[in-house]
Order: C-alpha cells, then sequence, then structure tokens
C-alpha cells in the first residue's frame, strides 16, 4: 500500500488556474505511458478536480480492498485517483486546513498504488494546504527525494509572476525542480501552419535562467487540445511534439 514502491513523482505546480496544468499533467502521464512507463495520476484538486472529467472518469469512485483504496485502471499500466472519487468530496469546498492535509495524506498511503515508474500529481493552483500537505507527507515518508516538480505557465508576465512564487515555494520546501512548461505558447494556424505568438513567447526562458532551472517544453494553443483529452485516446501531437514529456522522463530516470 502506498507509495513505497513508486519510483518516482512529478508534481505538476501552477500559479493560476486556468493556465493548462491538469492538461499538461493528463499528457504527461499519456506520453510517459505510451513510452512504456508504468504511470499513476492522482488528482489533487480538492476543489475542482477536472482529470476524472478529463479522462471520461466522471461519476466514478474508488474501491476498498483489503489492502487499501484501488485507483480507476485507465488502461494497461495508467491509473487514476482523484479526490474526486472519494464519497465527501461534494463538501470539499468547506475543507479547512488540517482535513486537507488528512485527504492528501489518505491518497497517497492508503491507495495500493503498487509498482509505478511514476507518479503524476496535478495540484490546485498556488501553493495551499494541499501542497503543504503534499511535501509533509512526502517527507515523514522520507520520499521527498523522488519527487520532482514541473511548473506550468503561459508566457503573459502575470501568469510568470505567479510561477516565481511556486518557485520559492519549492526552495523553501526543500522540493526539487524539473522546471518550467510554457504552454499556450504561440498559436500556429491549422490552415498556413504559420505561428503567431499571441503572447510574448519564450518568457519562461528567461525565468528558467534567473531561477538556474529550465524550459522543459514550449506548447503551442492547439484548437483540438479540448477534443483530444475528451476522447483520452491520444495525447495530443502539440504536446508530442514539443517533446516535453521525453525532456522530463530523462531527468526522472537519472532519479
Ligand atoms: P488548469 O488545470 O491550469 O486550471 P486546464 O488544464 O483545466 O487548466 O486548462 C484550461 C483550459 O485550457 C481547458 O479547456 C483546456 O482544454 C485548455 N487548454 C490547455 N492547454 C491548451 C493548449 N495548449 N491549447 C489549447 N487549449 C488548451
Amino acid at each position: 500500500m502506498g507509495i513505497e514502491n513508486v519510483k518516482t513523482i512529478v508534481a505538476v505546480l501552477s500559479g493560476k488556474g486556468g493556465v493548462g496544468k491538469s492538461s499538461v499533467s493528463v499528457q504527461l502521464a499519456q506520453g510517459f505511458a505510451a513510452d512504456g512507463l508504468t504511470v499513476g495520476i492522482l488528482d489533487l484538486d480538492i476543489c475542482a478536480p477536472s482529470i476524472p472529467r478529463m479522462l471520461g472518469q466522471e461519476g466514478e469512485s474508488l474501491h476498498e480492498s483489503e489492502e487499501g483504496l484501488v485507483p480507476v485502471m485507465l488502461s494497461d499500466g495508467l491509473s487514476l485517483v482523484s479526490v474526486g472519487f472519494l464519497a465527501e468530496a461534494e463538501e470539499a469546498i468547506i475543507w479547512r486546513g488540517p482535513k486537507k492535509k488528512a485527504i492528501v495524506a489518505q491518497l497517497i498511503n492508503d491507495v495500493v498504488w503498487g509498482a509505478l515508474d511514476v507518479l503524476v500529481i496535478d495540484t490546485p493552483p498556488g501553493t495551499s494546504d494541499e501542497h503543504i500537505g503534499l511535501v509533509s507527507t512526502l517527507k515523514e515518508l522520507g520520499r521527498r527525494n523522488i519527487v520532482r516538480a514541473v511548473l506550468v505557465t503561459t508566457p503573459q508576465m502575470a501568469s510568470l509572476q505567479d510561477v516565481t512564487r511556486e518557485i520559492n515555494f519549492c526552495k523553501k520546501t526543500e522540493l526539487p525542480m524539473c522546471g518550467i512548461v510554457e504552454n499556450m505558447s504561440g498559436f500556429v494556424c491549422p490552415h498556413c501552419s504559420e505561428c503567431t505568438n499571441i503572447f510574448n513567447k519564450g518568457n519562461a526562458g528567461m525565468l528558467a535562467k534567473k531561477y538556474e532551472t529550465k524550459v522543459l517544453g514550449t506548447i503551442p494553443i492547439d484548437p483540438n487540445f479540448g477534443s483530444t483529452l475528451d476522447n483520452g485516446k491520444n495525447f495530443m501531437k502539440a504536446f508530442r511534439d514539443s517533446a516535453t514529456a521525453s525532456s522530463i522522463k530523462s531527468i526522472i530516470t537519472e532519479i
């Protein structure tokens, strides 16, 4: 039970909502699984768990076996646990800090995660009780060293400023950083294939340089993004072309 046989964890963070953090989490997990890794997804967005909807698993619940809570199997080598699968999730909006931290610990310790190459954890935007609960649970288990934080941002300055707070959170809590993903970075016209930089493309690079981390990938706006996620079968071409999953994979396989 728990994460004792989990080799690595990728914690996906963002300063703001709506920058594509959950989408990147799902695409990453699907990318790793397509590469032959055994992958789990843990959706820790307590107040707005969106991954079940993205993967067509709304209304699922977690079954209890003798060993613990059993993840929902999406395919061979890809499993999902969402806080939205818990019976009490409807109450989540009024949960306070200690309750949130207890739920985070439960979804790590009481789930039969089994042997995983990587557990992708989607966290809520910002740095809140869920993040603190996650870091303290992993610290108690002596497993903070297997985690790498992936920070998702869009190229606008407002989002980048919020990412700076996430970087500071990682530094303060000694959560090792993998790097930054710049999502919605330009729009590739489906007709002429020309890329228009709707927002300032490339700002993540400046931030990465300043904080001595790296840009893991830049993903353009893809009009098919929603529908690709909805059918849940393939991960998006623009995401695959960005090589984000493979650059993260090469970092975590060294852990
Ligand atoms: P967050 O988890 O940061 O709140 P989501 O992953 O839920 O953000 O994404 C917000 C919306 O933006 C979703 O409708 C998603 O389909 C869309 N989206 C995310 N990334 C892209 C992209 N690269 N191109 C087009 N749409 C995107």
